[in-house]
């Protein structure tokens, strides 16, 4: 039976991904109830009710899948057990179990690997010896990741020599670790796949992204890919959704080396590189994550212009408030999104700009040339 709008969509984490979905659940007639250690955080601004609770809250979290009719999440790292007693009250989508194959990078190359995805050469490490092993066995350059808690580049360490490695297993801090061969990729693309509970599949444009310092800063789409490697990398999208049995969103992000493709990492959630739908799709991947998870036919992704969307890191405050009026100027396509944050943290997601244009490549200069003129 689908979740019909009126009903409750009660969201786990408050940050800039539940606040876009709960714009656009709220657009559809749902209610949206927002769960988030933090006072007035993105999501609970536009949500109809926030409920602030530590994650390993049990009783709240309890409380609060009794107030709705199915959760989703947009936070990873709620805790096994959080998530466990939701779902005795309530259907949670995704899975805990997708969300457990996808949050941990062990579990989450073992699933790929043992599935026949492409995925670079890993070893599981424990402590500085296995680290040792590792980088022998696969030849450096390599990367180091924390299994757990890892985003934005944070807990990772790449290791150009077999030296200083005691320093590079401190740096990655916590006590498993997964070390990878360096993937020498041409670019980096995404794929962001929605699939029902009826096994109905549909994917976004994949988006060309580029990463700075680990965080993501550009996705341009659509991406300067061949039509070959377009058509593998949304086939490759749907057959992990598949194999998963996702009931929601999973973005799949890629490595394109020559004319194939190795899959870095997925997210069984909203991602960042499929903000662009917001301003460019006939559907956003906010109202497909709602129509999946509620049990609704799935809405068209087709994209309606080329567009590209430039991240705003907290660092852009430092020296005083960006100029927001200048940035507009630059072009009438150029579209500000903020996420309510108080604080402007270095490296802390603020906000993002899109721009459409005649190419991507295009809408990719202007988005650019409108972030400049905030400083
Ligand atoms: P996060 O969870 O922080 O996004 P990722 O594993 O996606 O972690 O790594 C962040 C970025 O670091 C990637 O988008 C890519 O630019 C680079 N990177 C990660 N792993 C590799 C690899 N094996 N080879 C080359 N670059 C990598
Ligand atoms: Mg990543």
């Amino acid at each position: 039976m689908p979740i019909l709008p009126g009903k409750t969509i009660g969201i786990l984490g408050g940050g800039q991904l539940g606040r876009m979905f709960a714009i656009a659940a709220r657009r559809m007639g749902y209610r949206v109830h927002a769960f988030d250690p933090t006072n007035d955080c993105p999501t609970g601004q536009v949500a109809d009710h926030e409920v602030n609770a530590a994650y390993d809250d049990i009783r709240a979290a309890e409380r609060f899948a009794r107030d709705v009719d199915v959760v989703t999440f947009e936070f990873e790292n709620v805790p096994a057990e959080t998530l466990a007693a939701i779902e005795r009250i309530r259907p949670v989508h995704p899975s805990p179990h997708v969300l457990d194959t996808c949050r941990h990078r062990l579990h989450e190359k073992d699933f790929l690997g043992g599935n026949g995805f492409p995925v670079a050469d890993y070893r599981a490490v424990r402590n500085v010896d296995e680290l040792s092993r590792a980088v022998d066995e696969l030849g450096a350059p390599v990367i180091l990741k924390s299994a757990d808690y890892g985003y934005d580049g944070k807990g990772q360490v790449r290791i150009d020599r077999t030296e200083n490695l005691d320093i590079a297993w401190s740096t990655m801090g916590r006590p498993l670790g997964v070390t990878e061969k360096v993937v020498p990729f041409d670019k980096e693309i995404s794929v962001i796949c929605a699939r029902t509970s009826t096994g109905e599949t549909s994917c976004f444009e994949p988006g060309e992204n580029v990463h700075v310092r680990g965080i993501l800063d550009t996705t341009s789409v659509p991406a300067a890919i061949s039509t070959k490697t377009r058509a593998a990398a949304i086939d490759l999208a749907i057959a992990i959704a598949k194999s998963l049995q996702v009931v929601g969103l999973l973005a799949v992000e890629m490595f394109v080396v020559g004319d194939t493709l190795v899959v870095n990492e997925l997210a069984p959630r909203p991602h960042n590189s499929g903000h662009f739908s917001f301003d460019a799709c006939v559907t956003s991947q906010f109202e497909q994550q709602l129509r999946a998870v509620c049990g609704l036919p799935l809405g068209d992704p087709a994209l309606l212009s080329p567009v590209a969307m430039a991240n705003l890191l907290g660092d852009l405050w430092q020296i005083s408030e960006p100029d927001w009026p200048r940035a507009l100027a630059v072009d009438p396509r150029v579209k500000l999104h903020l996420y309510g944050k108080q604080q402007a943290l270095l490296g802390r997601k603020m906000g993002h700009l899109t721009a459409i244009a005649q190419t991507s490549s295009e809408a990719r200069k202007l988005v650019l040339r409108a972030r400049e003129s905030l400083a």
